[in-house]
């Protein structure tokens, strides 16, 4: 893996750069998006399908090897020749974590000295640094994180220092384990809702000999309103600024504009996936021109806000337009919003399908208008005229 920083914000943490991988035939921009995958595949979309989205910004793809610990042995993964062959995606880019916030969740109460557990689609488990790297050895991934010892953001002042100190603990056996190999290990980064636990753990961490940082412990009961850009940027300015900086846990719009400012550059999160499973489809707007109010983002009584709507509800049941005029994805040039309202009510697993594509292909867009804005040196503008547009929204929909 190699990566380069290419430009920076006016004055600001964000960035943008380029994420080389050596079986993938374009580097990757960055900010970006990292594809939820459940197994190694979208949990919708399938392969064929994954081609019509935007390309190089869709082929980095999460996996976590939690996933992997029922089903084919270790040695039939490694022999089949890792996670790449056995899901033919050669040309695709993995980055895995233990964590994917979507049904494999860190549990700090039973997480202790030997190893971190987690609920898993195989149930809870509890896994030593030594079975992850075996895990890890086999799929081989493009990157892969350390194991953490993640804790929610009300966790004890001893309990952090206690996590700090095993997930450095667990990064030494990591790289020692793998060293034969030579792979690009993410030193992991926690230390829950503790500005100083979170400064002395990036420290530990840069001095080690890492490919770059995992920042784990958010989405776990925190708000990003409150101490999460604090924490971040506490974080961030302790790491070095030639490597790259991945993040688990920030999903909604406003917390990726959040971490892009902080200075991240790649986000695993599943908030597509969980968009999709309720039905919704984003609708923001992309272009500054577009940023006025109009039909598109109305307010209705269907669960509908500034970035997304709601197809489930009646009113899109006679509604012959796509999900957003003008995109160009596979769903809007080929589809209703009243035909995935009708998939939705007779549970055709095809809505999600189709909804995965849009939304998926949609936020790929918005990191994109998010790194034109970091090279244009209006990252800032293009962040107030996100949130006050939401604001707007929400104002007038309290006065309807
Ligand atoms: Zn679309």
């Amino acid at each position: 893996m190699k990566f380069a920083v290419k430009a920076w914000s006016n004055g600001g943490r964000a960035r943008t750069g380029v994420l080389q991988l050596s079986n993938c035939p374009l580097p990757i921009e960055t900010p970006s998006l990292l594809l939820t995958t459940r197994k190694g595949l979208p949990v919708f979309i399938a392969p064929d399908l994954l081609l019509s989205l935007p390309s190089p910004d869709s082929h980095l793809l999460h996996v976590s090897p939690m996933h992997f610990f029922e089903g084919a042995s270790r040695k039939t993964i490694s022999n089949i020749g890792g996670l790449h062959e056995l899901v033919g995606l050669q040309n695709y880019g993995f980055s895995a974590s233990p964590r994917d916030s979507m049904v494999c969740l860190p549990v700090a109460e039973t997480t202790n000295k030997f190893g971190a557990a987690f609920e898993t689609p195989c149930g809870r488990l509890s896994i030593k640094p030594s079975e992850y790297v075996e895990m890890v050895s086999s799929l081989k991934p493009n990157v892969w994180a350390s194991l953490a010892d993640e804790v929610p953001a009300y966790a004890s002042e001893s309990r952090n220092k206690t996590t700090v100190d095993r997930t450095i603990r667990w990064l030494d056996e990591c790289i020692s384990l793998d060293q034969a190999r030579g792979t690009s290990v993410l030193g992991a980064i926690v230390g829950g809702s503790n500005v100083d636990e979170r400064i002395r753990c990036a420290q530990e961490v840069a001095k080690r000999n890492v490919s770059g940082f995992w920042i784990g412990g958010f989405g776990l009961g925190d708000s990003m309103d409150e101490q999460g850009p604090a924490l971040l940027n506490a974080v961030v300015d302790n790491l070095p600024k030639e490597k790259p900086r991945q993040i688990c846990g920030l999903g909604l719009p406003e917390e990726i504009l959040q971490g892009v400012a902080s200075g991240i550059d790649l986000f695993d999160s599943t908030y597509i996936y969980q968009l999709t499973l309720g039905g919704f489809a984003l609708t923001f707007p992309l272009e500054r021109s577009e940023r006025q109010f109009s039909d598109s983002y109305m307010i209705d009584s269907s669960g509908s806000d500034y970035t997304k709507i709601n197809l489930r509800a009646t009113i899109y049941r006679k509604d012959a337009s796509p999900i957003v005029d003008g995109c160009d994805c596979y769903t809007c040039k080929n589809h209703t919003r009243a035909y995935i309202n009708h998939l939705i009510n007779v549970h055709e697993m095809l809505a999600q399908i189709l909804l995965e594509i849009h939304n998926t292909h949609y936020y790929l867009r918005f990191f994109q208008k998010i790194r034109d804005a970091i090279r244009e040196g209006e990252f800032d503008l293009f962040c107030q005229e996100f949130i006050h547009g939401r604001r707007d929204h929400i104002a007038m929909a309290a006065m309807c």
